[in-house]
């Protein structure tokens, strides 16, 4: 018996049916060498038809293309991806709201910073500030003057223009009106629909003799605030007609204590933006009598 080892059988010994299939083998001629329609016999196919013959004998007879291949994703896999999108929007949704309400109240924290600069222009010009109201007496004239009216020259804006730009909180159900001429009716909003912003009740509101020197603490008395926009004079919380407007973070038009006007559901009371007559703003829960009190008081 031979038992020399080749290469291909290392570990195993070679039985004599194996040696005569080798043999056989080697005796095969090579088809792929043999030009096609030239083979040997009638038997023996070229690669291109084995290839072919092979491929089609996997399937069975009438199998469509799809049924060969398996699907590329199964109805559960897909309700899976459906649940985790749903879950992925649930908990963004909020945030973006959380992200679109801080850049409203930074753009109402702008608002009131320009007005209470144009204040300090005001106050540095005439020695007192805007008036608020009722107006003082002795004025004449279409239009009497208020703190609204009187700002508009340090805005950039006509005097006898206002709603436009910083005098309407971006969080407001308000919108800027062209022109304060265009009507008498009360807009949603109050207050002819053009103001989101009122002044301290106690700074010349029936009088105009009141300027930076009659101030006892000008860093902790409240020039402007949110308002549900109906009164042009702001009055402090507990104050039969207080109206500081908590609309900010998650209040809104209607977190305001007295209701005058405005439309659509009361939402819970959130923050309200105020500006100091030095011009820092607060983003406050409250907004209590002291924040108001002058000297003259
Ligand atoms: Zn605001």
């Amino acid at each position: 018996m031979d038992l020399t080892l080749s290469p291909y059988t290392v570990g195993r010994v070679p039985s004599p049916g194996a040696k005569a299939m080798r043999r056989n083998e080697n005796r095969r001629p090579m088809i792929d060498s043999v030009p096609a329609g030239q083979h040997d016999g009638p038997g023996l196919k070229t690669k291109r038809e084995l290839n072919r013959t092979d491929v089609n004998s996997l399937w069975p007879k009438g199998a469509s293309k799809r049924a060969r291949r398996p699907p590329a994703f199964t109805l559960i896999e897909l309700l899976v991806v459906v649940a985790i999108i749903g879950i992925l929007a649930s908990l963004l949704l909020p945030v973006l709201a959380r992200a679109r309400d801080k850049g409203k109240t930074a753009r109402c924290q702008n608002n009131l910073r320009q007005l209470a600069i144009a204040t300090m222009l005001y106050e540095e010009d005439h020695q007192v500030y805007p008036i608020g109201w009722p107006p003082a007496d002795g004025f004449t004239g279409t239009y009497f003057p208020i703190w609204y009216r009187q700002l508009q020259p340090y805005l950039g804006s006509r005097t006898n223009v206002s709603g436009r730009g910083v005098f309407i909180c971006p969080s407001s159900i308000q919108k800027a009106q062209p022109d304060e001429r265009m009507g008498s009716a009360l807009r949603e909003g109050g207050f002819w629909g053009y103001l989101a912003y009122a002044q301290n009740c106690y700074i010349n509101g029936g009088r105009r003799d009141i300027g930076s020197s009659s101030v006892r603490d000008v860093s902790g008395t409240l020039l402007f605030a949110d308002t549900d926009g109906w009164d042009a004079c702001l009055y402090p919380d507990g104050d039969p007609s207080a109206n500081v407007c908590y609309r900010h973070s998650g209040g809104n038009e209607r977190s305001t204590e007295t209701d005058r006007g405005v439309k659509g559901v009361k939402a819970p009371k959130g923050r309200a933006n105020v500006v100091f007559l030095d011009s820092h703003v607060e983003l406050r829960r409250d907004a209590p009598k002291r924040l108001f009190t002058l000297e003259l008081d």
